[in-house]
């Protein structure tokens, strides 16, 4: 079999990448190094901005608000001890999941339209054979990058900033249409704490921060205890620990070679002013795909 794509990543880039190409008669095979079940580090928060966009391409989201998630309705943002600002955006509905969900189902898309998914197929190596990619023994004419933040031999080029999250099983005593972001340290809005509803009685929780920082585990701690545990109404656990990941602002795209075609925070797409990415994520792999479908036309 000799695939017209190999997608390496089965993220939000690279599914919804195989998903528009897949449309256009393309012939894709995504290779994620993970399982299907595993956790990504991640809040879980998609913008209404992201659900659109996958409408607009034929990806419907209502089933997404099926699954054990949250339908969110805006924002809060605390500062200083109180309510800062609520935003709520015109009647217009975001969603809190868990990555491992909406990830399954945008691969779900995918498979309907000419594409396969190896799981525990890490990337490791690219050769050239004959003109054609061989990438762990699979052949393809073109290859994309949507790895993530990371290179393919782990490492964070560039600079990226960085969060760290965990998921919290408990009742808590927070709007749980609402996401809820905490600023706290003064006048400082590159780095904040923040608490996504993303399933019944199940939270995300996690600091974000604009420069790599070696106080993020400290501060995830103390904004823990002094934001979000004195609303926990009896029990609470973890369902994933805390953990840290880089988010990826930096382009690791290399026009004259084979890491050419990047899409998702391997392209650098991820907002550093605030770490949201998903939205962008969607973005570039369908400007990805429309540009295949435009070159084919020529
Ligand atoms: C702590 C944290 C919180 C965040 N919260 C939010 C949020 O609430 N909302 C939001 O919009 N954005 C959030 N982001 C950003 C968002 O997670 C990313 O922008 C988004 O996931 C990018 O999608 P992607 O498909 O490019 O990369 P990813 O989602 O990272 O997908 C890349 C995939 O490639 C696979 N992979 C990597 N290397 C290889 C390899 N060598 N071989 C095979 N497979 C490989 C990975 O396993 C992964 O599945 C957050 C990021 C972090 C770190």
């Amino acid at each position: 079999m000799i695939y017209d794509y190999i997608i390496i990543g089965g993220g939000v880039a690279g599914s919804v990448c195989a998903y528009g190409l897949g449309k256009k008669g393309k012939k894709c095979l995504i290779l994620e190094k993970n399982s299907r079940q595993s956790e990504k580090v991640c809040g879980g928060g998609v913008s209404y901005k992201a659900l659109g966009m996958l409408e607009e391409i034929g990806v419907a989201t209502e089933p997404l608000f099926l699954l054990d998630s949250k339908r969110i309705t805006g924002h809060v943002i605390y500062q200083n001890g109180g309510c800062k600002e609520k935003i709520y955006c015109g009647g217009r509905v975001s969603l809190g999941i868990q990555r491992s969900l909406l990830d399954h189902y945008l691969v779900c898309a995918a498979l309907l339209y000419h594409t396969q998914i190896q799981y525990g197929e890490e990337v490791t190596k690219i050769l050239k054979n004959g003109g054609l990619y061989d990438v762990n023994g699979f052949l393809a004419k073109e290859l994309v990058w949507a790895s993530g933040a990371r290179n393919i031999s782990g490492g964070v080029p560039g600079e990226q900033s960085i969060g760290l999250s965990g998921q919290i099983a408990a009742k808590v005593n927070l709007a749980e249409d609402m996401f809820h972001y905490w600023y706290f340290a003064a006048e400082d809005y590159e780095k904040y704490f923040w608490a996504f509803p993303i399933g019944n009685n199940l939270w995300n929780v996690g600091v974000w921060n604009r420069n790599f920082n070696r106080e993020l585990k400290k501060d995830y701690q103390h904004c823990l205890g002094e934001f979000f545990l004195d609303k926990v109404v009896g029990e609470w656990n973890y369902l994933r620990k805390p953990k840290a990941e880089f988010l990826g602002h930096y382009d690791q795209r290399k026009p004259d070679s084979y890491m050419r075609n990047g899409i998702g925070d391997f392209a650098g797409t991820c907002n550093p002013s605030n770490g949201g990415g998903i939205h962008y994520a969607i973005q570039s792999a369908v400007e990805y795909a429309d540009t295949v479908f435009a070159s084919d036309l020529q």
